[in-house]
């Protein structure tokens, strides 16, 4: 397997919204997509994406995790958008469809199949930078990916950022492209300048998540997260891990912290990031205002690796799935 999303199966599943009305969806041979230049996407950023993953269990069947919630969350990121909002059947059967066709292409945990739903507006009108993009695609691409972090040794490090922010008020809860442009020259800039791997975003001094994971502290007894705003993405993985961690005896205090009570939580406390990439992985160190700054002793922390553990018995079929997260597809 290459790097994480540069390989990908032959097909995607593919549908068009036209004159007010989804279309029937398909799926077609992967190939580049025709689109007229004047597209609204290319000028006015409508779009959006979803990023969750099936996996292969010893049974030879896929096993989708948590696929409609990803579809209700790729719904908000569309009205959101004012672009047309896909139905769940439709979505669902997308999905299922394209996974089914590729079952045998998946590889076995921990690696397995990355899903990437994309809804991007098509309608050709370069005058409609404050108009809504009467028409649309969604395509469903499939990539074989292994574990993010696997070229990475050890404990991820993160500047704190305090002034600048990953997204905008209204949209930093929408998974749409225009806050991965806005992250991305502060994260260059931090990797180029102290070597970190993310940032954390956290203007005026509240602790936000980084360009595409959620943040969150964790004691022995004690999960500490954002509690769900507009300002940040409501991580599918973030939530399984609070619910996880609940069952398994952790009070979770879903509650705004800021940088100062930051910098006291890690001589205590654990950081992880999560993600569907990154499933929850360690954070060892921050760097604030140009030192570095250990998280606890700076080496990963077995609360991070049970919760993780928790969540992959799950996913990998090796442990019940109470919440009935999982889809099979055969
Ligand atoms: C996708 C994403 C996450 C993680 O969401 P999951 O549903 O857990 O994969 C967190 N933050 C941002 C900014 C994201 O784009």
């Amino acid at each position: 397997m290459g790097q994480f999303g540069t390989e990908f199966c032959d097909h995607i599943a593919i549908v068009r919204y036209e004159n007010g009305a989804w279309q029937a969806p398909s799926i077609e041979p992967l190939k580049p997509l025709p689109m007229h230049p004047a597209a609204h996407v290319f000028h006015y950023a409508s779009t959006c994406f979803e990023g969750f993953k099936a996996y292969r269990w010893d049974d030879g069947k896929a096993h989708i995790y948590r696929m409609y919630d990803h579809a209700a969350r790729m719904q908000k990121s569309a009205a959101s958008l004012r672009l047309p909002v896909p139905d769940i059947d439709m979505f669902v059967g997308m999905v299922k469809d394209l996974v089914a066709r590729h079952v045998d292409d998946i590889p076995l945990p921990p690696s397995s199949l990355y899903l990437r739903p994309t809804l991007i507006g098509t309608l050709a009108n370069i005058g409609a930078a404050g108009a809504p993009s009467s028409e649309a695609t969604l395509f469903v691409l499939a990539s074989p990916v292994g574990d993010y972090f696997s070229g990475k040794a050890g404990p991820l490090k993160l500047l704190v950022e305090e002034q600048r922010a990953r997204s905008t008020e209204q949209l930093g809860s929408t998974k749409t492209g225009g806050n991965y442009a806005a992250a991305l020259g502060p994260t260059l800039e931090a990797k180029e300048k102290y070597g970190v791997d993310q940032v954390l975003f956290c203007p005026h001094g509240d602790v936000q998540e980084t360009g595409a994971s959620n943040f969150l502290l964790i004691s022995d007894d004690e999960i500490i997260t954002k509690p769900l705003d507009s300002t940040f993405l409501h991580g599918m993985t973030r939530d399984s891990i609070l619910k996880l961690g609940a069952e398994n005896g952790y009070k979770v205090n879903e509650r705004n912290f800021t940088v100062t009570e930051l910098l006291q939580l890690v001589k205590t406390h654990e950081a992880a990031l999560s993600g569907t990439a990154a499933c929850l992985s360690p954070v060892g160190t921050l760097v604030y205002r140009g030192k570095e700054i250990k998280v606890r002793d700076g080496s990963a922390g077995p609360n991070t690796a049970k919760l993780r553990k928790a969540l992959q018995d799950i996913q990998y079929g090796m442990a019940p799935d109470t919440h009935g997260w999982l889809t099979e597809v055969s």
